[in-house]
């Protein structure tokens, strides 16, 4: 059998999909200078193939099959299995009428495909409800699929072949960027773990599947045959929470050790999960940059969203021990949640700003279908068109804010944490004391500047 794979690239703004906002996926269409280069930056070290395509390939080949893959242009084949978002769907669906056109069935996969199917049910043969393994297993066993397929998430993650990235084509071009962490052209995205054992209730990261891990010597094997195939590869842990078990995390970073692995790699945790030992330990296997969320400077509000606040102190030591070991951070921020206010949002930014990792995401709550919070404030939403439900388009009325005025919030925190001395500062390492005091004071001009422009704009400053 011909299988065609389709990752179709966004075309307007930078469209990442995949894992991302737990498969839904985001696009950030800029809306200021900074939010320009933010993007563009993004596009050069974040535009990463599929993993989950990466593991179809591998079980379709694995079978005997022929596997294409595309990231646009239609190609004959039997079946066509395309990645499903939320963002980008009506590229996605308009696709698949081309493909069905020229003879080929066509299902979709995905956290979208599977929570919203009356967006893709009238362009497919078959739309796959879970985590695709199970399903591709079948498929290319024999089976004919056609309307909604169940998938039961695999209770054994070591029995998957490891994802084929030769088949996606993925031998590109990887610069190393000084200061950047990620090399440019991206990296080889791993999932050591799936799903989150947290309860956050906005997050769509834990709707499809239960929080489940891979064994450490079969995790260890993967980063091996990525070693054997690349040059001291850049491993992407996508795992929403990769330290959850501290335990785990050091016996990773020892088998690396151990077996001589020579690679870099980053991941994603929460601040609660690390500490400087840890830290050490992970830096010394290859740890070169992560990502955390903080969301909220307030610990009220992230209560009300079921997400369990981390004290400051913890946050500083963590993020002060990654900047002297030289891992690069990059901290995540969601601003209107349904208890935020002005002042509450100010305060998130200044926090970011003080809290001084290398980099800073900024994006506005959204109401994930088939989340906790969806069923919250379900009523409450306006907005009519899915794919505006991307990370930074206010999509519900907020008690207390505009749309507007979130739109001139997210701008704001955009230019205050990334047009300021201190940010290049901190992107370069600079640690003197006495330069860092000349900083400090050149922060604080700047910060005037952006006050009095907001105060012209707005009558009022991001400040609190
Ligand atoms: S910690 Fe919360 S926001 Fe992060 S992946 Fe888990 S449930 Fe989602």
């Amino acid at each position: 059998m011909r299988i065609v794979l389709a990752d179709l690239a966004g075309k307007s703004g930078f469209v990442s999909k995949d894992t991302v906002a737990g498969g839904y996926g985001s696009r950030l269409r800029p809306f200021s200078k900074v939010t320009r280069i933010y993007s563009s930056l993004k596009r050069r070290f974040h535009d990463v193939p599929s993993v989950h395509l990466a593991y179809l390939a591998a079980i379709a080949d694995r079978a005997g099959h022929e596997v294409t893959y595309t990231r646009g242009t239609p190609v004959d084949g039997d079946v066509a299995i395309v990645l499903s978002s939320l963002v980008d769907f009506k590229q996605e669906t308009a696709w698949a009428d081309v493909m069905r056109a020229r003879g080929t069935r066509v299902g979709f996969i995905g956290l979208a495909a599977s929570k919203m199917p009356e967006l893709f049910e009238p362009h497919a043969d078959f739309l796959v409800d879970g985590e695709p393994e199970a399903a591709m297993m079948q498929l290319v066993a024999g089976d004919t699929f056609s309307g909604r397929v169940a998938s039961p998430a695999l209770p054994d993650l070591d029995a998957l072949p490891f994802p084929r990235w030769d088949l996606l084509n993925e031998r590109r071009f990887r610069l190393d960027v000084p200061g950047a962490g990620r090399p440019a052209g991206g990296g080889f995205s791993v999932l050591a773990s799936r799903g989150c054992p947290e309860f956050c209730t906005y997050c769509p990261h834990r709707i499809l599947a239960g929080y489940r891990t891979r064994s450490v010597e079969n995790i260890a094997d993967e980063l091996a045959y990525l070693c054997e195939s690349n040059p001291r590869p850049y491993v992407i842990f996508r795992d929403p929470l990769f330290s959850e078990d501290r335990e785990r995390s050091l016996a990773i970073a020892d088998a690396i050790e151990r077996r001589g692995l020579d690679l870099r790699f980053e991941c994603e945790t929460r601040l609660d999960r690390l500490d400087p030992d840890l830290l050490n330990r992970l830096h010394a296997a290859g740890m070169r940059a992560m990502s955390f969320g903080v969301e909220s400077v307030s610990a009220d509000t992230l209560k009300k969203v079921g997400r369990r606040p981390i004290p400051q102190e913890q946050q500083r030591l963590v993020v002060n021990h990654c900047r002297s070991l030289g891992i690069v951070t990059a901290g995540f921020f969601v601003l209107g949640f349904p208890h935020d206010t002005w002042d509450s949002i100010a305060a998130t930014i200044e926090y970011a700003v003080d809290l001084g990792s290398t980099v800073a995401q900024f994006k506005l709550l959204t109401p994930y279908p088939a989340t906790p919070l969806w069923k919250q404030i379900g009523p409450k939403v306006y907005e009519k068109n899915w794919e505006e439900f991307d990370g930074f388009t206010p999509t519900f009325h907020h008690p207390s804010l505009s749309g507007d005025e979130l739109r001139y919030l997210l701008d704001a925190a955009y230019n205050r944490f990334y047009l300021r001395p201190s940010y290049l500062a901190n992107y370069c390492r600079i640690s003197q004391a006495g330069l860092r005091d000349m900083i400090a004071r050149l922060d604080v001009r700047v910060a005037g500047i952006h006050t009095r422009r907001e105060v012209a704009q707005m009558a009022r400053s991001v400040t609190c």
